[in-house]
């Protein structure tokens, strides 16, 4: 049975084990990812929007320029009826221009409507993409702050575990002699991983190597707190 100290040193790493790997989870949360893919399929479509926004305005402006024109034409038109009836013009040629010019300003007038009528449907279908775009939008903010909230509460969880384990570790490492808790930091340090290990069965449990029996044989000569090293991984081995 390897001594306190060795036990407590393998419990140290375990811990340490698990505090990187709630720091990676605390940096890695998969919800995160989550939310940031939702954010960028909603910007992708307020991109979307924008021109929509952009081609609707245009349509917008086409329709109050034919307004305007018709306004102008109208306006055109009571003037040149008004000298019909006035008796102002008796050349029979120029009441006939007349009439001729009121006929073909009311065609222009039909042409001018059809199309404005045209555009406003173009903008009835233009009203009912963005419409579509902007429930999705409204969908997506709704999911993120919905998971925003799952995420909040999975990582004060994680806080929670992290601190529970930073507290066990510094009761636990109180009972490892310092000596050995410097040799365990280091090979942390410089190698990571797995660096103590239990000798099971002549083979270290970091490497899973066999050591040889001479190597056995010395460490077996050690004292309970000596400080052995596998010789091919140099991992700490509890022996
Ligand atoms: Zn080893």
């Amino acid at each position: 049975m390897a001594s306190l100290g060795f036990e407590k040193l393998l419990h140290t790493q375990e811990l340490d084990t698990k505090l990187s790997q709630l720091a990676h989870a605390k940096a890695h949360h998969p919800l995160a990812a989550k939310i940031a893919e939702i954010k960028a399929h909603a910007a992708g479509v307020a991109t979307n929007v924008e021109s929509e926004r952009e081609h609707r305005h245009g349509l917008e402006r086409e329709q109050k320029r034919l307004d305007d024109e018709i306004a102008m034409i109208d306006a055109k038109r009571s003037d040149i009826e008004a000298k019909l009836y006035d008796g102002s013009i008796t050349a029979t040629k120029d009441l006939l221009a007349m009439q001729e010019e009121s006929k073909n300003l009311a065609a222009r007038k039909t042409r001018m409507e059809d199309t404005e009528l045209e555009i406003m449907e173009q903008a009835e279908s233009l009203q009912v993409v963005l419409d579509k775009a902007q429930s999705e939008i409204d969908a997506d903010e709704a999911k993120i702050a919905e998971l925003q909230a799952e995420l909040a509460d999975a990582l004060i969880a994680l806080d929670a575990e992290t601190e529970a384990a930073t507290a066990e570790r510094a009761e636990t490492v109180a009972d490892v002699p310092p000596d050995l808790l410097v040799a365990y930091e280091d090979l942390v340090y410089s190698q990571g991983g797995i660096v103590v290990a239990r000798l099971a069965g002549g083979a270290c449990q970091a490497c899973h190597l066999n050591l040889s029996a001479v190597a056995i044989d010395k460490i077996g000569k050690m004292g309970e707190d000596a400080v052995a090293h596998c010789p091919q991984c140099g991992a700490i081995l509890v022996h």
